[in-house]
């Protein structure tokens, strides 16, 4: 029989998560220029059509380094700067995942850089918080929020956003972050917020090894206690840090085609992703910016698939280790990651009969999925639950959570129900 051919419309159609991608990076070109128009911004060059506005934020196009590539988001944040555009981004960056199979996607900002027109932190938290949750509404689209530090702005200033982040934790905001230009801003700087994160117990990533060496992850690890990596492209050069990443299971939020573009590796075919892949290692597949980088986590995914010759077995682990590492409770992970894997194993089944083939022939990929099925089983409640409510008698549509609906009455009230159960 022959082998299952993975195709682009596969890749779309499995469930996949988003863990890395930039709200002020992923709007839609339309949204710019309606938003510039409504509001009176000027865009650069005269940009009054999405041909000209993609030219002048130099949208899918390889750039100097990182600080080069970052100069787009001052057109975008100038659009940001109200309410509504926050809501507004935040909702359609959540339709155009949904729409392309991302069940779950933590969206990361920064606050401090929407507050040139005098928003409050606050008021900006609730503004994204509410645009997410009407994707979820529409779309049942799982997400969370992951406020960012800028470390290239001062580090009270991200202290400041750590105290915002405690203050929203359980409330839409599920991670902090550090972002901004990396060469010359090591993470150590900003070593308040970390501490007044980890005090909190506030899930860490910290963007790492993109514009810098290894030592960059060695500090977000060691010394301010990340539990996720920003890429991580550079990890491969110290080679008893990687084994350190990988024993400890720590996620790297790769972004393989931004990683080009800003230069942290030379082409797709020197990119450490499929080392990473065959080492062990926790490697997740993000967009990081949907609007700069001009990709989504189809698009992403499927350059995988073509660049790196992934097996059916690769795509389940790749997509695994993305519920895995997402800053969900884990109680709930467990069954979302059941719920994608079954979800996964369905449309192979399905492809199967429609291609007349086989998806796994290799043993060794046979293996692979064999481990993977029994490391799930090995993580499953004793007792039988519902696999998509992670309770027993409650329908997938009680049963969907939501993150930002989490500190809500309703929610709390199931817990209350749950407790009763049990
Ligand atoms: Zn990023």
């Amino acid at each position: 029989m022959e082998k299952l051919e993975i195709t682009r419309e596969f890749v779309e159609r499995m469930p996949k998560t988003d863990l890395h991608v930039h709200l002020d990076g992923s709007l839609r070109l339309e949204t710019i220029l309606e938003l510039a128009e409504e509001q009176g911004v000027k865009l650069p060059n005269g940009a009054d059509t999405p041909e000209k506005l993609a030219k002048a934020i130099h949208m899918g196009e390889v750039c100097k380094d990182l600080t080069d590539y970052l100069k787009a988001f001052d057109v975008t944040l100038s659009v940001l700067q109200t309410e509504e555009a926050l809501y507004r981004a935040a909702f359609e960056l959540g339709e155009d995942a949904a729409k392309e199979g991302v069940k779950y996607m933590e969206v990361r900002y920064s606050p401090l850089l929407h507050t040139e027109q005098g928003l409050s932190f606050p008021v900006i938290v609730e503004a994204v918080g509410e645009g997410l949750r009407e994707a979820k509404r529409q779309y049942g689209l799982m997400s969370g929020q992951i406020i960012c530090g800028i470390r290239h702005i001062t580090p009270e200033s991200s202290l400041r956003l750590a105290e915002l982040c405690v203050a929203f934790k359980n409330k839409g905001v599920v991670g902090f972050d550090l972002a901004g230009a990396e060469a010359n801003n090591p993470p150590k700087d900003h070593r308040d917020a970390f501490y007044l994160i980890r005090n909190n117990n506030v899930n860490l990533t910290i963007h790492a090894g993109e514009a810098y060496g290894p030592e960059s992850v060695h500090q977000a690890i060691h010394m301010c206690g990340a539990h996720r990596i920003g890429h991580g492209v550079r990890l491969r050069e110290d080679g008893d840090l990687l084994n350190y990443v990988n024993d400890h299971r720590i996620p790297l939020e790769m972004c393989p085609t931004s990683n080009v573009q800003t230069r942290a590796c030379e082409s797709f075919e020197s990119h450490p992703l499929p080392f990473y892949l065959s080492y062990g290692l926790r490697v997740t597949i993000n967009t990081d910016n949907r609007l700069v980088t001009d990709t989504t986590m189809t698009e992403e995914i499927w350059r995988c698939v073509e660049h790196y010759d992934l097996n059916i077995g690769d795509l389940r682990k790749l997509m695994i280790a993305g519920f895995k590492s997402s800053f969900m409770p884990y109680r709930k992970k467990r069954t979302v990651t059941a719920r994608a894997c079954a979800e996964f194993d369905k449309l192979v089944a399905e492809f199967e009969e429609s291609q007349g083939a086989k998806a796994v022939q290799d043993p060794r990929v046979a293996q692979e999925i064999a481990i993977q099925k029994a490391s799930a089983d090995a993580t499953k409640p004793q007792v039988e639950l519902d696999p998509y409510s992670g309770r027993s008698g409650v329908t997938p549509e009680d049963a969907e959570y939501d993150l930002n609906a989490a500190s809500s009455v309703e929610e709390v009230s199931e817990v209350t129900e749950d407790e009763k159960a049990s």
